[in-house]
């Protein structure tokens, strides 16, 4: 992949690098934003070709191979703080979700944040942020794509995993180019009118939607009812034995009833 490249292909004016390999690009990016000597004045994006410690939430691993996953992360600075951002990994989820439809390819969304095909996770999103030191806060919006799915990559998921192996074929710069396009194009319209812009968007892609379904917190059940969706906040909505219950994001954990 090459930065030049994926820059001219964009539309969005955002500056691109691309590295070999790193440990996390979310990493790299908050140890830019937080830096008091050379801080980020623009939006960047962090393309690694090799990710070796990918993360997910609550510490979780985000595992992938060189060219079989797209690896990458999008530093953002927003003029608000922390409570302004409610609602961002979903709408990221739907900026994904859009652009790859509008590749051809139909996906779902599973709450908080992943982005689901046939059933099976083929994209993690992980937002970290910062105060920015001139005020605002920089959102790091770190997101890892399957294209392929080789044997030994989903051994070591140790799950099934779903890939793209349509998508795989194209231009990684142009796929790149157009994921960059899809992200800025949301997040400049969720830096306008916030989460409400992206609610109906994000209900009518959830894949559980109507499924009885259990919220974890550490192991434990902490509500059980039927899935009906997202608030303005980009909380999902249970409806449970008691009434009908806001679940936030915070580290809980969505399952499917009995799985
Ligand atoms: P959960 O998977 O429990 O719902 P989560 O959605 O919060 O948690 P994330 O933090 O988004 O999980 O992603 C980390 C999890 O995703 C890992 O625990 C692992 O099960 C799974 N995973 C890791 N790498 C991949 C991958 N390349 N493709 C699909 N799933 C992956």
């Amino acid at each position: 992949m090459n930065a030049a490249t994926i820059a001219a292909l964009s539309n969005t004016g955002v500056a691109v690098e691309v590295v070999e390999e790193t440990g996390s690009t979310n990493a790299d990016l908050l140890a830019r934003a937080a830096n008091s000597t050379e801080p980020l004045t623009a939006p960047l994006l962090l393309v690694a070709r090799n990710q070796t410690a990918g993360r997910g939430r609550a510490g979780r691993s985000w595992l992938s191979s060189g060219d079989a996953s797209l690896t990458f992360s999008l530093a953002w600075r927003f003029d608000g703080g922390l409570a302004s951002l409610a609602g961002l990994p979903l709408a990221v989820g739907v900026a994904l979700a859009e652009t790859l439809e509008r590749l051809g390819v139909q996906v779902a969304l599973k709450w908080p944040n992943d982005v689901l095909r046939e059933g099976d996770k083929l994209a993690g999103i992980l937002i970290e942020t910062r105060a920015a030191p001139g005020g605002g806060t920089w959102a790091v919006i770190g997101i890892g794509l399957n294209l392929l799915m080789p044997d030994e990559l989903e051994a070591r998921i140790g799950r099934n995993a779903a890939s793209l192996p349509w998508l795989a074929r194209m231009d990684r710069d142009s796929l790149m180019a157009a994921l960059l396009d899809g992200l800025a194009g949301c997040l400049h319209a969720f830096e306008r009118g916030g989460f409400p812009l992206f609610v109906a968007r994000w209900n009518l892609r959830h894949a559980w939607q109507g499924e009885l379904v259990t919220i974890l917190d550490g192991g434990a059940v902490l509500h059980e009812g039927v899935a009906a969706g997202v608030d303005d906040a980009g909380r999902l909505l249970l409806d449970t034995p008691a009434g009908r219950v806001a679940v936030l994001a915070g580290d809980v954990s969505l399952r499917m009833k009995g799985a």
